[in-house]
């Protein structure tokens, strides 16, 4: 079965002459796709054409097992089955500037970072390009709104999984797909430093994310395994080469764990960590960094807890202080389970335990914080 939404223009002109077809029905399938109309919708092409794609092309926008929505703020946090009957998760959140939606890159995640729940099970597999397209293009047929903004900060590491991205970022900005705009796009990664390098070579000016989450390599090391690979000073050499080559200013993501890298002290080494990798270069007045401050969203099966407001504040404040921006992400979705990873692993969990088959059950309120963010 052919994997049709994963492909190119070019790739399914080709399909289709293959096939007989004249070379204009690529177009018209491509833009039926891309809105998610099954084959048997397609309707303006021959029934012969229709039962040809059924016959021999697999449907991969992923069905949705269950969607919360927050009744706070209007958060969408859907679960995924996809054909295999692997779960992933995205997040649809709703700001003044348009609907961003949160989505995965793998089934599982292989960095084991130690707070997050995505990990915990390890990788199962990599997403194809059209199960990244087919999360937008579910999301966008069950609200019945566009999604304008896309952030790869759901499940999985999206440089692992490197070739199958690069390929989802050029289908999403397709005119004739979804026509979503590179700078509206955002890219996270833990810091594989060598696919850095690779991505901005691409061509491609969405805004990179880089999880630093700690400013020194034993304490880094501690929390995200992927340091011992790619210590920090490796990682932000491909950094301030990626700003070099590309221009586009990188987003630090830290996350504060109360009382393991969350002290005004931590603050200072932060800021003079990436004052220090980005200076000596000519990159004007302005440095060409922002970190967005993250609170933990507890995850029962890891020891990190979220400190006070208190220290959060004072936190940024140093870092405004040592010349580093730094914006404090506004929590959405408290109500629902919108922390990265932990619904589906709710519902894995759900599965293995005889007592609760079938439907997800929603759990009694967490004490966690949500994971959907600014
Ligand atoms: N693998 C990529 C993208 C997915 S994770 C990456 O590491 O960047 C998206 C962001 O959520 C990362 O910054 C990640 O470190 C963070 N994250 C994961 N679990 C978290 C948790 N429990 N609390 C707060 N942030 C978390």
């Amino acid at each position: 079965m052919t994997d049709i939404l994963s492909m190119t223009p070019q790739e399914l002109e080709a399909f289709l002459t293959a096939a007989g077809q004249p070379r204009f029905r690529a177009k018209q399938v491509f833009a039926w796709l891309h809105r998610g109309t099954p084959f048997s919708g397609m309707t303006n092409l021959p029934a012969s054409l229709r039962e040809y794609l059924e016959a021999h092309c697999e449907w991969r926008v992923p069905e949705i097992a269950c969607k919360q929505v927050s009744a706070l703020d209007g958060t969408e946090k859907y679960l995924f089955r996809l054909i295999d009957g692997n779960c992933i998760e995205s997040v649809l959140m709703r700001y003044k500037h348009g609907n961003t939606l949160c989505i995965s890159s793998e089934v599982g995640c292989p960095m084991g970072c130690r707070f997050c729940a995505s990990t915990i099970g390890g990788k199962v597999r990599n997403l194809t390009p059209s199960e990244m397209l087919g999360q937008i293009i579910a999301a966008e047929r069950s609200t019945g709104e566009r999604v304008d903004n896309v952030v790869m900060m759901g499940i999985g590491e999206p440089l692992d999984n490197y070739d199958n991205v690069i390929r989802f970022l050029r289908l999403v900005n397709h005119p004739d797909g979804l026509n979503i705009g590179y700078r509206h796009i955002s890219l996270s990664t833990c810091g594989l430093a060598d696919r850095i390098r690779d991505l901005a070579k691409e061509d491609l000016p969405i805004t990179l994310s880089v999880s630093l989450h700690a400013a020194t390599d034993e304490a880094r090391s501690a929390i995200m395994p992927v340091n011992r690979r790619y210590p920090i000073a490796a990682l932000l050499s491909a950094c301030a080469d990626y700003y070099a080559a590309t221009g586009r200013r990188i987003s630090f993501e830290y996350t504060l764990l109360a009382g393991q890298n969350d002290s005004p002290a931590d603050a200072r080494r932060l800021a003079s960590l990436l004052r220090g990798a980005f200076s000596g270069r000519d990159f004007g007045k302005s440095a060409p960094i922002h970190v967005n401050l993250i609170r933990v969203n507890e995850v029962s099966e890891t020891p990190f807890r979220h400190g006070t407001e208190e220290s959060v504040r004072r936190f940024a404040e140093e870092l405004e202080k040592h010349g580093v921006t730094a914006t404090l992400r506004r929590r959405l979705g408290a109500d629902i389970d919108a922390a990265c990873g932990q619904l589906r692993k709710k519902h894995a969990d759900a599965q293995q335990a005889p007592a609760a088959k079938g439907e997800p059950k929603p759990k009694e309120p967490e004490e966690t914080e949500p994971a959907a963010e600014e």
